[in-house]
């Protein structure tokens, strides 16, 4: 026959102990306590052979259900049903009992029938989930599964408890991605792999390997002093490199280390989940000791995921917005929208303390698209107020980069508000490039083919290769902070950054350079001639109030302008072109042949007319940087056009600007000026193509050969600081 199964009842009142136990006691062994105290001690005695415990809730209620409390903390109590009996009239003590754990509720006065059938059931129940539970090993991975890992590891703990181990919880980065991505067969797979070589490296250690579930692991290892997380990251992270993905996969470890068996195992893998996720997003950093700070800032995050979603729906997150100026003319070129959460108790929030959370919990994807949403809607309300707009950027984080319908969401924000996709520029960060090239790749090109113009924010934060630019799809570059700040007078730091503004330049890509906070940084980056920047220095982000005074104010229109400069020697006149170009200087003595000129390229270029070579070389001498090209009449009275040519190639401020000279057919005059150094020759009476033609050519040339010239040395002392 088979054994009589324990029931224990901790009821005070010796009579109702005496009648449950009649009623129990034809089918099971009854024990009784009549006190927390003494249930616990009958319980640490006999806990493997108790089925049930039946537990009076007037003992419970006066102990603050503190024996709840420690049953469901216990690794081998939590499996022990408790049920609880109960007043007729207690159901506030009944319902805070169940909260706490206990399965079941009896009401006084008994009755016997109701309660052998609930007791029979509940405890069937328990077995088959035992018989369960009892499945030592998950299914999958063969790891074991939580439960047995805890009770292993408290075995461990409890017969060694002189012995230090540690706690190490392995987790896959962005795990969710390969199963959405390949498929949940291929994640399987993954998973197996990863646990596998986890399993070699704890045991190796002589330690017990665990699944927790998902793609969330545990191992508990015994710590001899010795460093072995390295090796431990080394080894699982090796063996990925050549897992047969074309997504690379990357795997965390957050160790806390137990003193003692203070905390429940389960507390302790807690603590070792949060030190893994503490660096989820930071792609560098593989491991992460718990530690008091991890622990209250994971609580802080707990707290802010908890509000996020009301606070969206709440319209507490607000479009700041930071200009962006031209260099050239200090004028507003653009801005970027900037988020900050306005939280009723803590006051304007940074994105810095919430987005990366966000990232973390996926919930940016439902902040970006506010943003964007937000950001549209001001952009066609300033075009109704009749402002005249620049383009705004807005944030596009990694996540939504993964986002298959990203593009649609985005062409569906534009075109609800009226605008075109021309108008919103999307700043993408550097690491999300260099994290998976591939996917990224296309999903930009296609946002780009839409007409998004693209930026690439943070450039130089991460590991994007130079050559790797070539090949992006790309249309700005944004530098990274650090180019600007870092100490500005380091001589490599220097090279690097003018190296790479004229890099970008010679790839055709807009630099906005970031950070700059004092006047001498936009010196400097004057001087490297960078064209936009963005940063302290000009405007902190802005209330969208604040932007709108300022756009208003920038309203003035750049109208053709001319203006009228006397030198001592003659006439200097200034056609200012709409916009921002660059300059031409035509010098000729007659006006007329100026003006057909002045007529062709007044478009392209700020003209510049000199009436004479004495003017004309007085006004390169005090305007040398900002001249792209000349066009020079040969033949002029006092100082002719060899003249100016030749002091142009002797100056050095002015050796390199290129130089067409003009002249009258057949003045034979072609090859000795493209002896004094001109760069081509125009005849006249002027052809308008061929002008256009001409200069075309030769700036293009021009501004090839500078490249080479600037990149050179650059070049050569890049090697050798890598060398
Ligand atoms: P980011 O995209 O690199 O944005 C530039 C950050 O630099 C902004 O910080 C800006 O306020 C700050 N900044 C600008 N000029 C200067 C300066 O001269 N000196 C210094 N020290 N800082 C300057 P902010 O607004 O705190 O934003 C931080 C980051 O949060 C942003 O970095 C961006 O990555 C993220 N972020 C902000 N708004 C959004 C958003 O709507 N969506 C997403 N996905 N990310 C956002
Ligand atoms: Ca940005
Ligand atoms: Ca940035």
């Amino acid at each position: 026959m088979a054994e009589k199964k324990t029931i224990l009842v901790v009821e005070e009142n010796a009579t109702n102990r005496k009648i449950l136990c009649r009623i129990l006691n034809d089918e099971y062994e009854v024990l009784g306590a009549e006190s927390e105290g003494q249930a616990f001690d009958i319980l640490n005695e006999k806990k493997k052979n108790i089925s049930l415990v039946l537990f009076d809730i007037v003992l419970l209620v006066i102990d603050g259900y503190s024996f709840l409390k420690k049953c469901k903390s216990e690794g081998e109590l939590q499996t022990i049903p408790v049920v609880v009996i109960a007043q007729n009239n207690s159901d506030i003590d009944v319902v805070k009992a169940l909260s706490f754990g206990a399965v079941d509720f009896f009401t006084k006065p008994y009755k016997p029938k109701i309660i052998k059938y609930r007791v029979d059931q509940i405890i069937n129940m328990r077995d088959s989930t035992r018989l369960f539970n009892n499945i030592e090993r998950d299914m999958l991975t063969g790891l074991y599964t939580k439960e047995v890992f805890h009770s292993r590891a408290r075995d461990l703990l409890e017969k060694k408890p002189y012995k230090q181990y540690d706690v190490v919880c392995m987790d896959i980065e962005n795990f969710k991605l390969v199963n959405d991505t390949y498929g949940e067969l291929e994640g399987d797979r993954l998973l197996c792999f990863v646990a596998d070589s986890f399993k070699k490296i704890i045991l190796s250690k002589g330690g017990y390997a665990g699944r927790l579930g998902g793609d969330v692991f545990v191992g508990i290892l015994p710590c001899f002093g010795q460093n072995y997380e390295v090796e431990m990251v080394n080894v699982v992270n090796e063996a990925l490199s050549s897992y047969p993905l074309s997504m690379k996969i990357v795997v965390k470890f957050g160790i806390y280390q137990p003193s003692g068996l203070k905390l429940t195992i389960r507390a302790m893998c807690d603590r070792a989940k949060f030190a893994v996720e503490s660096i989820k997003g930071k792609y560098d950093v593989l491991y992460s000791f718990y530690n008091e700070e991890i622990g209250s800032r994971l609580q802080e995050e707990q707290k802010i995921t908890s509000e996020m979603k009301l606070a969206l729906e709440m319209k507490q997150f607000q479009v700041y917005f930071q200009p962006k100026y031209n260099l050239h003319n200090d004028k507003i070129a653009g801005a970027e929208a900037l988020v900050r959460w306005v939280h009723p108790q803590k006051g304007v929030m940074q994105p810095t303390s919430f987005i990366p959370l966000f990232e973390k919990n996926g919930f940016i994807t439902d902040l970006d698209r506010y943003v964007w949403d937000n950001t549209c809607k001001k952009i066609r309300d300033w075009r109704d107020k009749g402002y005249k707009t620049v383009p705004i950027s807005v944030n596009v984080s990694r996540t939504d980069i993964y986002n298959p319908v990203l593009a649609d969401i985005l062409m569906e924000t534009v075109s609800k508000h009226g605008l075109t996709p021309e108008e919103l520029h999307l700043e993408i960060t550097e690491t999300s490039y260099t994290e998976n090239p591939k996917q990224i790749i296309n999903a930009v090109e296609n946002l780009k083919s839409l007409g998004f113009v693209i930026e690439m924010d943070d450039f130089g934060s991460g590991y994007s290769s130079l050559n790797m630019l070539n090949e992006l799809p790309i249309d700005i570059l944004k530098l990274d902070m650090k180019f600007i700040q870092n100490d500005s007078h380091e001589r490599n730091n220097k090279n690097i950054l003018s190296f790479i503004i004229s890099l970008a330049k010679w790839l055709d890509l807009l630099v906005v350079a970031e950070g700059v906070e004092t006047y001498e940084q936009v010196q400097r980056l004057r001087n490297m001639d960078c064209t936009y920047v963005q940063g302290y220095y000009y405007a902190k982000p802005m209330a969208s109030e604040d932007f709108e005074e300022l756009l208003k104010s920038s309203q003035v229109d750049d109208e053709e302008v001319s203006t009228k400069v006397y030198f001592d020697t003659g006439r200097i006149e200034v056609n200012i072109a709409k916009g921002e170009k660059k300059t031409m200087l035509i010098v000729d003595d007659v006006e007329i042949n100026r003006a057909v000129l002045v007529e062709t390229f007044k478009e392209k270029y700020t003209v510049v007319e000199a009436d004479n070579g004495a003017v004309a070389l007085e006004y390169l001498n005090e305007h040398f940087e900002e001249i792209e090209i000349v066009l020079l009449d040969l033949i002029m009275p006092v100082v002719d056009g060899f003249q100016v040519l030749c002091e142009m190639r002797k100056n050095e401020n002015t050796h390199n600007i290129p130089v067409i000279v003009t002249s009258q057919a057949g003045e034979n005059s072609e090859s000795k000026s493209l002896a004094f150094g001109a760069s081509d020759f125009i005849a006249k009476p002027y052809d308008r193509s061929i002008c256009i033609r001409r200069v075309e050519n030769v700036v293009a040339k021009a501004k090839l050969s500078l490249q080479e010239q600037k990149l050179r040395p650059i070049l050569n002392s890049l090697l050798e600081i890598f060398d």
